[in-house]
């Protein structure tokens, strides 16, 4: 980066900001080089402040909650990485239904466990996803039959072209862990959502999340990870798939593929992204060679490759 950008984004930012730092600490499988600037935002304004400036400055940037479904690659990333720490949440009990309004770096799993707390129930599947609610959003995350698109009533948005907006659900035209945003990266930044809740019995609210988290135990293997390497092909599992390809437990460097759950790559310390991509490469390239389908990534590659 230019020396008078830093210095600009030096006196933007003070310090928010950090220089040259590495990406693995801000990553769930501890993955990734340095950006060459790190900012943290801390609530939705400073969030807008942050992209406004950096398109002013044509300054490239990536929006990272909690790095849980990103591969950063081994060089890391030129330009900025805003970390996103708006956490600002809110129930709105008495409102028919009820709903819950949060800033998109808070997690699902506070907006669950307060939403318990309250009698307020819909929102148990999302309990044990990792991350932020923005990452959430972006992304359509969903488990034990929930996902955002079933929640989200609508979202608050940073449009570079068009200003603050609310948008309706229906706008992130939602898919299977998809969303507009996934699909087609317009300069858009997730705000804030307000999500559907409904009444419901603490007791039971809290059972449901116990007994999901008792699942995950059971299917999902324990290590650094990003979650489900790759979506399900139709009517079929990556896992399956992948297993059936002979690759259960298969290593390059410190990369492996879980010997409990084959959609599940484990980096078993110090892994180098491009190890991990490769493993990737690998396991698709089996898939397609032995059953002529094409798995699909799940997870994005950031960075510089
Ligand atoms: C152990 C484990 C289990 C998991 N289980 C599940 C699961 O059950 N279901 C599931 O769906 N996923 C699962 N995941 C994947 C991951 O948790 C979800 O995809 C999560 O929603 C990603 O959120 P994040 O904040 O970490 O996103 P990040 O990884 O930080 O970002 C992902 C993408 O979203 C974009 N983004 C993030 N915030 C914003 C924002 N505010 N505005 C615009 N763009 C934004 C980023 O730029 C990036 O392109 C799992 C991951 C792990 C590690």
């Amino acid at each position: 980066m230019k020396p008078a950008s830093l210095s600009k984004l030096r006196a933007l930012f003070g310090d928010r900001m950090q220089e040259n730092a590495p990406l693995s600490g801000y990553t769930a499988a501890r993955i990734g080089g340095p950006a060459d600037v790190l900012v943290f935002v801390h609530n939705a304004d400073e969030l807008v402040q942050a992209a406004e400036k950096l398109w002013e400055m044509e300054l490239p940037f990536v929006l990272l909650g909690g790095g849980s479904n990103v591969l950063v690659s081994d060089r890391g990333v030129r330009g900025v990485v805003i970390i996103n720490r708006a956490r600002l949440l809110k129930f709105n009990s008495q409102a028919e239904p009820p709903s819950v309004t949060a800033e998109s770096g808070v997690t699902p799993n506070d907006i669950a466990q307060r939403a318990a707390r309250l009698g307020l129930a819909g929102f148990e599947w999302a309990a044990s996803v990792p991350g932020s609610l923005g990452g959430a959003i972006y992304g359509n995350a969903g488990a034990f039959d929930g996902d955002m698109a079933g929640n989200l009533i609508a979202v608050d948005v940073f449009d570079r072209q068009a200003g603050r907006q609310t948008w309706p659900v229906e706008r992130l035209e939602y898919g299977y862990r998809t969303s507009l945003l996934k699909r087609t990266h317009p300069p858009v930044i997730l705000l804030s959502a307000e999500l559907a809740l409904r009444h419901g019995d603490r007791e039971a609210i809290q059972a449901k999340m116990e007994q999901f988290s008792a699942q995950r135990h059971i299917s999902q293997p324990p290590g650094a990870s990003m979650g489900s390497m790759f979506k399900n092909p139709a009517g079929d599992t990556a896992g399956r798939l992948i297993e059936a390809a002979g690759l259960k437990g298969k290593s390059i460097g410190n990369a492996t593929i879980s010997s409990q759950h084959a959609n599940f790559f484990i980096n078993t310390g110090q892994t180098k992204s491009s190890d991990m991509r490769a493993l990737i490469d690998l396991a698709q390239k089996a898939v397609l060679d032995q059953f002529r389908i094409q798995l699909e990534l799940e997870v994005e590659y950031i960075g510089e490759w």
